[in-house]
């Protein structure tokens, strides 16, 4: 390379960073109105009882209504969110919709668990156990009306701290799953020492586990594995009554996924429950003889 060739590169590359830093910023900014203006939605996914199609709980998945591009779904700004820190804005919001929620709800006499997605950064976060306790003294409820919902990799950057503060939520008694289980490198002799209720086998093992032996044994021994362990077991991405059926003879507790219903505003919810038949007959149907 000339002196020439070698600066002029220089001056390329530093235009892509400043470019790209620049882009970031404008991110970071939207995403900061984003909240004054009201540009994040709360939708829920119902999770349901596999064994009777009783809806028990709802999971809060956040999207961003934005004003050029649309709804935009949370792959494409929380991880941007965690790295940036902003997440703890975000989770603080969703815990409050959450929360309304979950009191309007119970006021309909309905008491499903609200189950909320929890990053890195918020388990760093040491006022999070009194954050919580704020929302819930202020929505009138109780710590039953929530699952936190944490994944093993999330867990396993800073692992001492997040057990502390994974403790401090449990003695709150809150409820705690690990998500996206199987898919991190979190060891079992760890996970042991959790305090935590529930186990979500990730979708990739039951998107299509009826036609791939090595996903219905993954997902049986998980299912074994987390019985044993005293957990409740819940899959994620039951996209048919095939894989609702499998898991049912399986034992799996509970289940989410695009059979029952993809996730929906929250504000919809209620409507939902009211008009929510299992689409599958349940062992304790009575069954229709036919003479
Ligand atoms: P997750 O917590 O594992 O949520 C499950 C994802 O699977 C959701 O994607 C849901 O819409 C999708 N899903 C549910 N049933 C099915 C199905 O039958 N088939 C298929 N193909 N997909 C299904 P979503 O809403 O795009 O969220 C993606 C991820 O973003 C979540 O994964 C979670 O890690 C994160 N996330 C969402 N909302 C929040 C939030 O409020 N805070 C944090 N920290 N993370 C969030
Ligand atoms: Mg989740
Ligand atoms: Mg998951
Ligand atoms: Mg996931």
């Amino acid at each position: 390379y000339t002196a020439k060739q070698r600066s002029a590169g220089a001056v390329v590359y530093h235009a892509a960073f400043d470019k790209a830093s620049e882009q970031s910023l404008s991110l970071l900014t939207e995403l900061r109105n984003a909240v004054e203006r009201n540009e994040f939605r709360l939708f829920v996914q119902p999770k349901i009882m596999l064994g009777t199609g009783k809806a028990v709980g709802a999971e809060a998945l956040v999207r961003w209504a934005h004003p050029e591009r649309g709804n935009v779904f949370p792959d494409q700004f929380i991880p941007f969110a965690e790295q940036t820190g902003f997440i703890r804005v975000l989770t603080r919001w969703v815990m409050e919709q959450s929360a309304i929620l979950a009191h309007e709800l119970a006021a309909r006499g309905l008491n499903l668990k609200i189950s909320v997605n929890l990053s890195t950064r918020d388990l760093m976060d040491q006022d999070l156990p009194v954050k919580f306790a704020d929302i819930l003294a202020r929505h009138q409820l109780g710590p039953s009306a929530f699952c936190l919902e944490i994944t093993e990799s999330a867990i396993m950057d800073d692992p001492v701290r997040a057990q502390q503060t994974l403790e401090r939520l449990h003695e709150m008694g809150l409820d705690l799953s690990i998500d996206d289980f199987g898919t991190g490198y979190s060891s079992l002799a760890y996970l042991k020492r959790l305090p935590v209720n529930e186990l979500k086998i990730d979708k990739s093992f039951v998107l299509n586990m009826e036609n791939d032996i090595g996903d219905t044994k993954i997902v049986r021994s998980t299912i074994d594995l987390g019985h044993n362990m005293g957990l409740r077991v819940v899959a994620e991405g039951i996209e048919s009554e095939a894989v609702w059926r499998l898991l049912m003879r399986m034992g799996c507790d509970q289940g989410q996924g695009y059979f029952m219903s993809r996730p929906i505003p929250a504000d919809q919810l209620a409507a939902w429950l009211e008009n929510w038949r299992p689409p599958i007959a349940m062992p304790g149907d009575a069954a229709v003889e036919p003479y």
